[in-house]
């Protein structure tokens, strides 16, 4: 049997991480058995829709890295065959008109709730073969005969067994009113229609189950094998939410978060290999299975991301990375150093040592920026007071001995800020490497600045520190 996995979110706008773990685990699971994972848009309520929602949930996906096979179903537009289904379901009499007020079902809710039922529907219309046909100015909606009796058993890949009394179910609508089909339906016709073998999404659907499972059997149709995911709970233990701080795929990529430290995040998250920490996606699709996948919800820990994305900015590669943060360099800094091929090659030489430093790209960018700035530019506050005293002797100096310096290396440079050091600030290096900073930097947090400045070479540091020097005599002239 090819295992037929399904991602189907629907589109609010956004993707939870929670949605986002969902997919990956449907795609690693369809991977690893050489199956195939669809991807299907739940986008019948047309009150609130937005292709943009749409849009976003796509661009997600693709940036995830977690790709669908076959074209991309429109739930909305399978609609018509919903409906066919509900008309075969009257059909065999497995499913009923009921003409019911909203009064009438407000009664019957009171009712049941002071006698302690659980389903509130009495089932008045469920065998009187109505005929669908408007009543006293009522359109019926139409409803399932759930068993009365008995127990439905649902065998969880995550959960276990679980059994929920018949009696509890209620004969729950199929078509509204105006005709339209419910979630519960369309959700179940789709997933047959499409082959679906795996059902893997949040628990939050575990108490659909049991009732989507009358409408397949009704139907005569397969079951298919389910895995109800925990939670993704925030680090206070409640629903991980906004309030936690970012909740969404798209926050996270706008942070500088890489794609591989999100999804190897998730995939900790509710699940582990013995004690890897750091699993690339071709392991992860080697080692996936679901009898891993913990029963308990799981708490988000931002620092653990934070590792993870320090750990995968390491690792890429420098021309990805430069072609990642060239447009937030323009963003961020307003920089355009896309057509700068000097500022680019800085860029990159400095990058070994820059993702060294970087827990994500906006951190990596903001400690680089300085390679792309043309002088004049503003200095920070406290890169400001770093060039204000004696800093202005001190940069003097070394002005003078980098214009002379036969080479300017790494290791000239910082043989140059030691002798200035040694001359003027009793051998201290802070006094003298803390306004170069500044002056090449316009700030005061940097890779080392020896190699920085061979970086950016000696006629740009030499005209840096000029402009700096020119800045503390006539601070305005500079800022
Ligand atoms: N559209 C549903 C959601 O976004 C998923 C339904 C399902 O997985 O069955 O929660």
């Amino acid at each position: 049997m090819t295992i037929v996995t399904r991602f189907p979110p629907s589109p609010t706008g956004f993707m939870h991480v929670g949605n986002a773990r969902t997919a990956l685990y449907n795609w690693l699971y369809a991977k690893h058995h050489g199956g195939r994972m669809l991807f299907r848009i739940e986008d019948t309520d047309r009150a609130r829709h937005s292709e943009e929602a749409v849009v976003t949930l796509i661009n997600d996906l693709r940036w995830l890295g977690l790709d669908w096979d076959g074209e991309i179903v429109s739930q909305y537009e399978q609609r018509d065959r919903h409906v066919a289904v509900a008309q075969e379901l009257l059909a065999q009499g497995a499913a009923y008109y009921c003409y019911c007020t909203p009064e009438e079902l407000a009664d019957m809710r009171e009712e049941a709730k002071a006698q302690g039922r659980p389903v509130a529907y009495d089932r008045r219309w469920r065998d009187q073969n109505a005929d669908g046909k408007p009543r006293n100015g009522v359109n019926p909606v139409v409803r399932i005969k759930a068993p009365l009796d008995g127990e439905t058993l649902i065998r969880d890949k995550v959960q276990g067994d679980v059994r929920v009394k018949n009696e509890q179910l209620d004969d729950f609508i199929l078509l509204r009113s105006d005709g339209s089909p419910t979630y519960m339906l369309s959700v179940v016709v789709d997933d047959h229609d499409m082959g679906v073998t795996h059902v893997i999404r949040g628990d939050d659907h575990l108490n659909n189950t049991p009732r989507q499972k009358v409408i397949i059997d009704a139907m005569g149709w397969d079951v298919p094998a389910y895995a109800h995911l925990p939670m993704i709970l925030g680090p206070d233990g409640k629903k991980m939410s906004k309030r936690h701080g970012a909740a969404s795929v798209e926050e996270y990529r706008e942070m500088g978060y890489l794609p591989e430290a999100l999804c190897n995040y998730l995939l900790r998250l509710g699940w582990s290999h013995g004690d890897d920490e750091i699993i690339s996606a071709d392991q992860a699709v080697e080692w996936f299975d679901l009898d891993r996948v913990n029963q308990a919800a799981a708490r988000f820990d931002f620092a653990k991301l934070e590792s993870l994305n320090a750990h995968y900015i390491k690792e890429a590669d420098d021309p990805r990375l430069l072609d990642l943060v060239l447009p937030i360099l323009r963003a961020r800094h307003c920089l355009d150093i896309t057509e700068d091929d000097t500022a680019q090659k800085r860029f990159i030489a400095g990058m070994p040592e820059l993702k060294d430093r970087a827990k994500t790209l906006l951190h990596l960018v903001d400690e680089g920026a300085f390679y792309g700035k043309k002088i004049p530019f503003s200095y920070d506050e406290k890169a400001q007071k770093a060039l204000s005293g004696d800093a202005k002797t001190v940069l003097e100096a070394l002005q003078k001995r980098f214009r002379g310096a036969p080479a300017f290396t790494e290791e000239t440079v910082a043989a140059i800020c030691k002798e200035v050091a040694q001359d003027l600030c009793a051998g201290k290096l802070g006094p003298v490497a803390m306004p170069l900073r500044a002056a090449l930097t316009g700030t005061t947090v940097s890779p080392s600045i020896f190699h920085a400045a061979a970086i950016l070479g000696q006629q740009e540091t030499v005209e840096r520190i000029n402009a700096a020097v020119l800045g503390s005599l006539s601070s305005r002239e500079c800022l």
